[in-house]
């Protein structure tokens, strides 16, 4: 018992003061993409075309955020020239259009919607659903529930049943398979109810998109109101997104 409370005194407190204070990810971590737009048009072609996700529209220098899956091959190609990632986390969005991006996103606060900062700021309960993923973007969201993170202290759960939720949160590329079930979650969950879609699999098909077993985009299903881009997105990246969009 002595040994235990010892322990934990020199242990001390792990969980991080964000967004109090600031938090630095590791410079091997890619986030908001910046592009240079000042390049030749060969190099901009160049990786466009090696992109394996098509999420560079070569014409107007921008990067599908919703697409891309953050692999770095556009900044390597180009070295830096036309693409080179941030270490800024910040990456969700209100609308699917924001997705398309030249480095510069909307403040998502001023996009946030008063009413659900009224009715969730205070508690948000949340029912996760995984449609077919890989099970990376389910573990980033999981791993909000640790000492590190705690996302309780701000008062957002995530619950079992979607009876008792405010909302889904919804990771994958949406599989034949999965669709009813999915709808099915949503409408347990009373009005009113929010929609995150996390990840670039949700966003738009992400590694998936092409095949005829998925749904190119959580959106094309139902009215989404939080879209968080990643493959899989940070768990900064999500507790940014939640704190911002509805605190
Ligand atoms: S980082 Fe994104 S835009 Fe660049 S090549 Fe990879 S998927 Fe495409
Ligand atoms: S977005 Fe990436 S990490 Fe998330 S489920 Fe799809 S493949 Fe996995």
């Amino acid at each position: 018992m002595l040994s235990t409370l010892k322990n934990r005194l020199e242990q001390g407190c792990k969980t991080s003061k964000y967004p109090k204070e600031k938090i630095e990810l590791s410079p091997r971590y890619r986030g908001v993409p910046k592009i240079h737009k000042d390049v030749p048009a060969e190099l901009v072609a160049k990786c466009a075309d090696a992109c394996p996700q098509n999420a560079i529209d070569a014409e107007r220098k921008l990067i599908d955020m919703g697409r891309c899956v953050f692999c770095g091959t556009c900044e390597r190609i180009s070295k830096g020239r036309f693409v080179s990632f941030t270490r800024n986390f910040e990456l969700a969005v209100s609308e699917k259009d924001h997705l398309m991006t030249d480095g510069t996103l909307p403040d998502l606060a001023r996009h946030s919607r008063q009413h659900f900062k009224k009715l969730f700021g205070r508690s948000l309960q949340l029912r996760q659903v995984s449609a077919a993923g890989c099970n990376a973007c389910e573990a980033d969201l999981n791993v909000l529930a640790t000492p590190f993170f705690d996302l309780a202290r701000f008062g957002i759960n995530f619950v079992a049943s979607p009876r008792h939720a405010d909302g889904i949160v919804v990771t994958g590329p949406i599989s034949r398979n999965m669709k009813q079930a999915l709808f099915d979650t949503l409408e347990a969950v009373p009005a009113p109810k929010v929609v995150i879609a996390v990840g670039s699999c949700t966003l738009s098909g992400g590694p998936f998109s092409g095949s005829p077993e998925i749904t190119e985009g959580l959106d094309a299903l139902m009215d989404v109101d939080l879209f968080i881009p990643g493959c899989p997105p940070h768990p900064m990246t999500n507790l940014h997104a939640l704190l911002t969009f509805f605190k």
